[in-house]
Order: C-alpha cells, then sequence, then structure tokens
C-alpha cells in the first residue's frame, strides 16, 4: 500500500482535478454534459477512499479482484465499478459486489457474467472494451470487430451492455492520445446508431490522469482518474 495521503495533500489534489475537469465539461460535445468522475483506488488505502467519498467522489474502480474483495463492505462509496481485466473463474467473487463491470474484453468472459449474474438473480452492467490502439499486448475487442460483440453479447440473458471503455496506448504526449479518443467516439456513435437490443450506448469510458481532459473534450462521460488524484503509488502490489 501507498503511503498515506494527508487530507490537506488530497485536497489540493482533488481541487485541480476538478479544476481541469470543470474547464473540460466546457468544451465537452455531449449535449447530456453529466459527466462522471471515477477514482481509480488502486493501492489506496481505505480511509483515504473513504475521505475521498465524504469530500465529493461517488464512483470508484478497483482492477484487481483481490484488493476489491480486501476492501468491500469497509468503503462507503455510493457506486462501485470494476475496471480491470477479469479472469473469468473470478467472475463468481465479484458478481455481487460490484454495480458494473467495465472490462469486458472477451466474449468468453460476457458469457461467464452471464451466468453468474444468473445465477444470483440480478441483471449486470457492463462496458465493452476496445483495443482502440490495437495493441498486441493489449485486452480488449478490436474496433472493427466490437460491433458484432455488442450484438452477440447484447443476446445474452443477465448482462446489458451500457457502452465502451478504452485505455489508448501510452503516448509521449497527452495530445497524442486525441485521435484515440476520437476514434472511440465515432465508434460509440455508430454503434449507438445501429439500436441494437438490450444494449445502449450511455457511457464511453476513457481517459486517466494525464489526460482525461482531452478525453472529455472528446466526449467521454465517464474519467477514470487514479494518480492525479491520490498520488503516485507503486503498482506492484
Ligand atoms: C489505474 C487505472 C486508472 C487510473 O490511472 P491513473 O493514470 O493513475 O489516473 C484508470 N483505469 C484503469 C483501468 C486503471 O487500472
Amino acid at each position: 500500500m501507498m503511503e498515506k495521503l494527508s487530507a490537506n495533500e488530497y485536497d489540493l489534489n482533488y481541487s485541480s482535478v476538478l479544476e481541469r475537469f470543470n474547464n473540460a465539461v466546457l468544451k465537452s460535445p455531449l449535449e447530456k454534459k453529466d459527466i462522471i468522475l471515477l477514482a481509480a483506488t488502486k493501492t489506496v488505502d481505505v480511509d483515504t477512499i473513504n475521505y475521498a467519498v465524504q469530500n465529493g467522489i461517488s464512483y470508484i474502480g478497483e482492477n484487481k479482484v483481490q484488493e476489491l474483495l480486501s476492501k468491500h463492505g469497509k468503503t462507503n462509496a455510493p457506486h462501485n465499478h470494476f475496471i480491470g481485466h477479469l479472469q473469468t473463474n473470478k467472475v463468481k467473487d465479484i458478481i455481487d459486489k460490484v454495480e458494473m463491470i467495465q472490462s469486458v474484453d472477451s466474449l468468453k468472459l460476457a458469457k461467464e457474467i452471464s451466468k453468474q449474474a444468473q445465477k444470483h438473480g440480478i441483471c449486470m452492467d457492463i462496458l465493452l472494451e476496445v483495443n482502440i490502439g490495437g495493441e498486441e499486448s493489449k485486452w480488449g475487442f478490436k474496433p472493427e470487430e466490437t460491433e458484432n460483440a455488442v450484438s452477440e453479447i447484447s443476446k445474452l440473458g443477465g448482462v446489458h451492455i451500457f457502452g465502451l471503455m478504452t485505455i489508448p496506448p501510452i503516448c509521449e504526449t497527452k495530445e497524442e492520445n486525441r485521435k484515440y479518443f476520437q476514434k472511440m467516439y465515432k465508434l460509440f456513435i455508430d454503434i449507438g446508431a445501429k439500436k441494437i437490443d438490450n444494449s445502449s450506448m450511455n457511457i464511453l469510458s476513457m481517459g486517466m490522469s494525464d489526460d482525461f481532459d482531452i478525453a472529455i473534450e472528446e466526449g467521454a462521460n465517464l474519467v477514470r482518474v487514479g494518480t492525479a488524484l491520490f498520488g503516485k503509488r507503486n503498482y506492484n502490489i
């Protein structure tokens, strides 16, 4: 775990994130400008998370199952999302502990979520993760196969596709990501226009600490921010 952040440090980080966020929202192309600031809380201790929640954060996201389970029941955010790569054999561990799984990156994973959700008598909201840079090493659907994936997965019971999520390639400058965000927004709009049953293109989740303002300018309505809120941390826990 990281060193505990002081309340004062968090307050300063949060206000500078909010300033960037609010400026970017003014430039959002979306008609409905209700844009979600989700705190990516990996390695962040429970007290710090709860402090953030008391002070305005209502969406949090974890990217590892074990860490999510260790904090479950101790954090008090009203909205809990899973945002990391999820192995199919771990779906059962989190199915009743999150309200959305943002990182559905294969048909196999979607089928397992469908199965476990039906077992629990619930409907899980999901986003499909798109590998927008077409990188060999990345999880997610290729842009050209995403529409077909939406069609297939929308036929499964126990899941509702709510939109798309992406982690673009690591670029030298944050401006370089703009073209990937533009590509994602186009895909989001195009698939939404198809009005595929049991799917809605409501959420476009893209943008992290370095580039969330650019993502919002290009149409994101959910950004996932960690470092800019909580400081640099050791990712290898
Ligand atoms: C850690 C993480 C983020 C936040 O990244 P920062 O650069 O720390 O803001 C966003 N999305 C996912 C999936 C993550 O794992």
